[in-house]
C-alpha cells in the first residue's frame, strides 16, 4: 500500500508549505518526521538560542499537526540513515521535502534522493524557504551577482513571487508499520534543546511567541503599524520599528511568499517606498543565501581571499569577555549585546555597530564574532549570519568599505537620541541626562558601576585603518 513521509526541516509550518500540500494531495498514509541531525559531516549543531527556539517551535508544529489529523514522529541521529529506516518501517513508497541551500544539507539531499532512485522510492522536493532560488538568478555572462542591487533588481525583473498556499487542516491519516504500529518518537524533551542548570530562557520566553500563530501575529502587528514608516523607523532601536520576523523566517514558521503577499493585500495599489524599502531586506536574506549557495564555507572563509593576509589581532580575554557581557564602556555596543544575551535578538543598526566594534576597534577576526552569534542568537542562520559578518568586516561580498568604522557614540546620538534604548538595557547610566548618556566617561559621577571605555575610539580606529592600509598595500 502506498504511503508518503514528508521530511520536514527548516520549514516548520502549515501555511505554504508545498511539500506537504503535494503529500496531502497523493492522499497515502502519511509519516510527518523532523530529523535532529548533528552526526552528519559539516552540519553545523545549533547554538543555545537557536535550540531554544526550536524545541518551542518543534512543539508548536507538533499541535497544528495533530489538528489537522497527523503527528509529528521525532528522530535523532544521521538524516539519510534515518529516512532510510523510516522508510523501511512505513514501506514509504513516496518521499517530499521543501529544499535548503547550504553545502553539507544539499550533499545529504542529494544522496537522500539518489538512494530513493535505488529503492524505487518517488522522491520529489519543493521550492519553499526562499523567493528566488540560486540558480535561477545570473548575470548576463551566467554567473551568481557578487553585489546586491543587481542581484535584487534581477530578482524582481524576473517576476511576482508565486501566491502562497492556505494552510493545511486535513491530513491523509497516518501511515502505520506492517504491525499496525504508529512509528517510534523520541520525547522532545529528552533531546535536552532547553537550557537547565542554569535556565537563562526567561527573556527570551517574554519576548517571543515560537510557531506559527506566533509568526503571524507578528507580521500582522508589523503590518498595522511599522510598516508604514519603516524607512526611518527601522534604525532606531527604542522603537518597534522593524517586523522581529527574522527567528520564524529562519525557522519556516512562516513562508517568504506569505510575507510578500500580506505586503500586497495591506496595499493593493501603489505600496509606499517604505514597503519597498523593507522587500530589500527581504532581498537580503535571499542574496546571503545565493552567497552562501555559491561559497558553502562562508562562514569560515574569507569571500575576497585577500582578507586571508590581513592581520587580525587576538583580543585579550579580557576585550573580549567585555564584548561578549556588554561591558565596552560604550552604551550602545553594550546595549546591543546585553539585548542579545537577554532576548536572543538585536536590532540590525546594532547588529552592526557591535560587529564593527568588534573587528575594527578591537581587530578581531570576524569569525569569533560570528560564532557568538552564533550562540546567542535565536535567528542565527547559516547565510545571513556569515554573510553580514564578513558584510562588516570587510571581506564579504559587496562589503561595506574597509575605511567605514561605526563610531559608536556618533551612531546612539544620531539614533537613540534621548538614549530610550540605552537605558532599557544599561541600568547603570538609566538615571543620566540625554546628552551625557552616549559618553558616560565624561559624567563618572553619573554613572556609577558602568565600565570605562576598553579602549580609545580614535586610536582604535587608526589602528584599524593602518591595517587595512597594510593589507591594500600588500
Ligand atoms: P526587518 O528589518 O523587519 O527585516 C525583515 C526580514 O528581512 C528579516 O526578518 C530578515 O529575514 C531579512 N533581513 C533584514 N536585514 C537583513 C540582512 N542584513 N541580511 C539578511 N537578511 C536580512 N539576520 C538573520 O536572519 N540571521 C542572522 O544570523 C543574522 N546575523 C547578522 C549578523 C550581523 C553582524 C548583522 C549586521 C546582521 C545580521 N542579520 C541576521 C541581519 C539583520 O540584522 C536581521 O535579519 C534583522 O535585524 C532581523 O530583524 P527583523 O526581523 O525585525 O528585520
Amino acid at each position: 500500500m502506498p504511503s508518503t513521509i514528508v521530511w520536514l526541516r527548516d520549514d516548520l509550518r502549515l501555511d505554504d508549505n508545498p511539500a506537504l500540500a503535494d503529500a496531502a494531495a497523493l492522499g497515502h498514509p502519511l509519516t510527518v518526521v523532523y530529523v535532529l541531525d548533528e552526526e552528519s559531516p559539516g552540519v553545523r549543531a545549533l547554538g543555545g538560542a537557536a535550540k531554544w527556539w526550536l524545541h518551542h517551535s518543534l512543539e508548536s508544529l507538533a499541535g497544528g499537526l495533530e489538528s489537522a489529523g497527523a503527528r509529528l514522529v521525532l528522530r535523532r541521529g544521521n538524516a539519510a540513515a534515518i529516512i532510510h529506516e523510516l522508510a523501511s518501517e512505513t514501506g514509504a513508497t513516496h518521499l517530499r521535502w521543501n529544499r535548503r541551500y547550504g553545502g553539507p544539507e544539499r550533499s545529504i539531499d542529494a544522496g537522500v534522493k539518489t538512494w530513493a532512485g535505488e529503492h524505487d522510492l518517488d522522491a520529489a522536493s519543493f521550492q519553499a524557504s526562499l523567493m528566488f532560488e540560486p540558480w535561477t538568478v545570473r548575470t548576463g555572462a551566467g554567473g551568481p551577482y557578487k553585489v546586491f542591487t543587481p542581484f535584487w533588481r534581477a530578482c524582481l525583473e524576473s517576476g511576482e513571487p508565486r501566491m502562497p498556499s492556505d494552510a493545511l487542516r486535513n491530513l491523509p491519516p497516518l501511515a502505520r508499520g506492517d504491525d499496525g504500529a504508529l512509528p517510534h518518537s523520541d520525547d522532545l524533551d529528552a533531546w535536552g534543546l532547553l537550557p537547565r542548570s542554569p535556565d537563562w530562557s526567561a527573556g527570551l520566553a517574554d519576548e517571543w511567541t515560537p510557531g506559527e500563530a506566533g509568526a503571524h501575529s507578528r507580521l500582522q502587528d508589523f503590518l498595522d503599524g511599522p510598516v508604514e514608516d519603516y524607512g526611518t523607523g527601522r534604525d532606531r532601536p527604542g522603537v518597534e520599528g522593524t517586523s522581529r520576523l527574522s527567528p520564524h523566517l529562519r525557522f519556516g514558521e512562516i513562508s517568504p511568499f506569505r510575507v510578500w503577499h500580506a505586503l500586497r493585500e495591506r496595499f493593493p495599489r501603489q505600496a509606499p517606498a517604505d514597503v519597498g524599502i523593507f522587500r530589500s531586506e527581504l532581498g537580503w536574506r535571499e542574496f546571503c543565501w545565493q552567497l552562501l549557495y555559491e561559497n558553502p564555507e562562508l562562514a569560515t572563509r574569507n569571500y575576497r581571499p585577500d582578507f586571508d593576509r590581513f592581520e587580525w589581532q587576538t583580543p585579550s580575554d579580557a576585550e573580549l569577555e567585555a564584548w561578549q557581557q556588554g561591558r565596552t564602556g560604550y552604551p550602545l555596543v553594550d546595549a546591543g549585546m546585553r539585548q542579545l544575551w537577554q532576548t536572543g535578538w538585536m536590532h540590525n543598526r546594532v547588529r552592526m555597530a557591535a560587529a564593527s566594534f568588534l573587528v575594527k576597534n578591537l581587530l578581531a577576526d570576524w569569525r569569533l564574532g560570528e560564532a557568538w552569534f552564533w550562540d546567542t542568537l535565536v535567528d542565527a542562520d547559516s547565510a545571513s549570519n556569515p554573510a553580514n559578518w564578513q558584510w562588516v568586516a570587510g571581506s564579504g561580498a559587496d562589503a561595506s568599505p574597509y575605511f567605514r568604522i561605526f563610531n559608536p557614540v556618533t551612531q546612539s546620538k544620531k539614533f537613540d537620541a534621548v538614549g530610550r534604548y540605552l537605558r532599557q538595557y544599561i541600568p547603570e547610566i538609566a538615571g543620566m541626562d540625554d546628552k551625557a548618556i552616549h559618553e558616560p566617561w565624561k559624567a563618572p559621577e553619573q554613572a556609577a558601576g558602568y565600565p570605562e571605555p576598553v579602549v580609545g575610539l580614535p586610536e582604535s580606529r587608526e589602528r584599524a585603518l593602518d591595517t587595512y592600509q597594510k593589507l591594500k598595500d600588500s
